[in-house]
């Protein structure tokens, strides 16, 4: 049986429209089948002053295991010239533009936490970008 994970899309650099593009191409590749998506939405950076972002969910069933789809996820972000990292500066969030960011927001409802990855992932209930193409899908990450 393939997992289940729900993945958010952001872009705010660049081609945006092309990043998520070829990110859904390499997620089909290497990660699973891409069973559901979103319309894109462009949404006003958030927690920083950038320009906006383009961003979509999409539901994929996979067979790799969390950090296994950490991994991938992170080697594409590399891959498609995402540079630099978020860091905390000051006890506070320091964000970049980012060519794409790609986080797992749920896997199978399963609760997980080390220092690499937290599922589900943790800002969810905060961020409408990632909110109103959940609801466009019907799925409910109890937030
Ligand atoms: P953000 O996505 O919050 O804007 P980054 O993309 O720079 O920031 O991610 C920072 C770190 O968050 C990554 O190095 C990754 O290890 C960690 N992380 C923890 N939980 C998750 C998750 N559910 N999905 C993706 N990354 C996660
Ligand atoms: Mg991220």
């Amino acid at each position: 049986m393939p997992h289940r994970a729900v993945i958010g899309l952001g872009s705010n650099k660049g081609d945006r429209k092309f990043y998520l593009t070829l990110s859904l191409r390499l997620i089909e590749w290497e990660i699973g089948a891409v069973v559901r998506s979103s319309s894109v939405i462009e949404t006003p950076s958030w927690g920083f002053e950038s320009d906006p972002f383009l961003n979509q969910v999409v539901v994929v069933e996979t067979a790799l295991e969390p950090l296994q789809l950490l991994d991938a996820l992170q080697s594409i972000e590399r891959r498609l010239g995402r540079t630099q990292k978020s860091r905390i500066v000051d006890g506070k969030p320091e964000y970049h533009a980012r060519t794409i960011d790609l986080d797992i927001l749920d896997y199978d409802g399963l609760h997980y936490h080390d220092e690499r990855l937290t599922l589900p992932h943790p800002h969810i209930a905060e961020r409408e970008f990632v909110l109103v193409p959940l609801r466009e899908l019907g799925i409910d990450l109890g937030h």
